[in-house]
């Protein structure tokens, strides 16, 4: 499990400064079956 996520997009509201992640749980989908980083996301983002 992770414990600390590390996260660098800072438009998030769960965004806190030296890029950590505040939020309780993160659902992170992908596109089709990924087969890179850039073919997942993040599904708990929230535009701040
Ligand atoms: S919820 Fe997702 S996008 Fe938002 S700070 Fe956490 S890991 Fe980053």
């Amino acid at each position: 499990m992770a414990k600390d996520v590390l996260c660098e997009v800072d438009t998030c509201v769960h965004w806190h400064s030296g890029n950590k992640c505040a939020a309780e749980q993160i659902y992170i989908t992908s596109h089709e079956k990924a087969h890179t980083s850039a073919e997942t996301d993040c599904k708990t983002f929230e535009v701040k």
